[in-house]
């Protein structure tokens, strides 16, 4: 049990550690050295986990592959379609956060995933 939450704890701070919003198997071989009897399948069940408490928020799928983020702020994406790359975009959510888009809805809005995409500077 102890193994277990050590381990837990590994992966939520491998994904807290990097703004690069990682994959299950970028996690996985992070972690890998210092755990040498880690599965894939323990990360997955894990951010799963983290997912469904609110821990960590899954930005969608890029390029086939599934990516997290430890931040849990509100906040955008952009999403570099060329190379994957998933850059934080702050400033774009204060209508969420004073409560507009509820009122416009007449709803209750938990969380949002607003993601821009193209070719990064690296890429250009
Ligand atoms: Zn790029
Ligand atoms: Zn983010």
């Amino acid at each position: 049990m102890k193994r277990y939450s050590r381990k837990r704890e590994a992966i939520l701070d491998a994904i807290r550690s990097t703004t690069i919003h990682p994959s299950a198997e970028w996690v996985y071989m992070k972690l890998k050295p210092d755990f040498p009897d880690l599965s894939l399948a323990t990360v997955y069940r894990n951010i799963a986990e983290f997912i469904e408490d609110g821990t960590v928020v899954s930005v969608g799928s890029v390029a086939g592959q599934e990516r997290y983020d430890g931040r849990t702020e509100a906040h955008s994406h952009f999403i570099c379609d060329d190379c994957g790359s998933v850059t934080d975009i702050f400033g774009f959510d204060t209508r969420i956060e004073n409560g507009e888009i509820g009122d416009m809805l007449g709803a209750l809005v938990t969380r949002q995933s607003l993601s821009f995409h193209g070719k990064c500077k690296n890429c250009l």
